[in-house]
């Protein structure tokens, strides 16, 4: 059960290495953001939202649909302007790439029933076949050890790398992002 924690780290260890040139901090930060928001659905549990709803946890917004959405918003948002001209294409194939990434390391958990990857065009649930993250007969605190060696920590040190290694900067250096 990969926390929104280890999923933002996911996300910014990938953009620390997929941009072109020296990574910039922005979309470090916002691909962080993007690998976390589907799990914005766990303020449905003080709501007592019912499971069978499309904001229920791993529904509408652990879908293709939301993840398309949410680039797209976050890339106006963010990235508008002649700054980011350049570079806008590249940006959001990486803001999409850490949203799936969430998808996907959700996919490999046994938590849950699955996810909605088609929601809200269908209610079906789907996870992988290969479901390591997490298991039904282990306590909550075993999963979150087990994620934080398997997903966390490696996803901190890629990341880490990625900045010192490509050499981080706080904007776009001319066509290269
Ligand atoms: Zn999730």
């Amino acid at each position: 059960m990969p926390t929104p924690i280890s999923h933002a780290a996911v996300g910014f260890a990938l953009a620390a290495w997929a941009q072109q040139g020296a990574p910039t901090r922005r979309v470090c930060i916002v691909a962080a953001a993007c690998a976390a928001t589907p799990d914005i659905d766990a303020i449905g549990w003080p709501l007592h939202v019912a499971n069978d709803s499309l904001f229920a946890h791993r529904a509408l917004t652990h879908s293709l649909a939301f993840a398309v959405l949410g680039v797209a918003l976050a890339t106006i948002v963010f990235f508008h302007g002649p700054m980011w001209r350049q570079g806008r294409a590249r940006i959001a194939g990486i803001l999409a790439a850490a949203f799936l990434t969430h998808l996907c390391l959700d996919g490999l958990s046994s938590y849950s029933l699955g996810l909605e990857f088609l929601a809200p065009f269908s209610r079906q649930r789907y996870r992988f076949l290969w479901t390591p993250l997490g298991s039904v007969h282990g306590g909550l605190a075993g999963q979150l050890v087990q994620e934080a060696f398997v997903v966390l920590l490696p996803a901190l040190v890629i990341g880490w790398l990625g900045l010192r290694v490509r050499g981080a900067g706080v904007a776009p250096r001319a066509a290269a992002v």
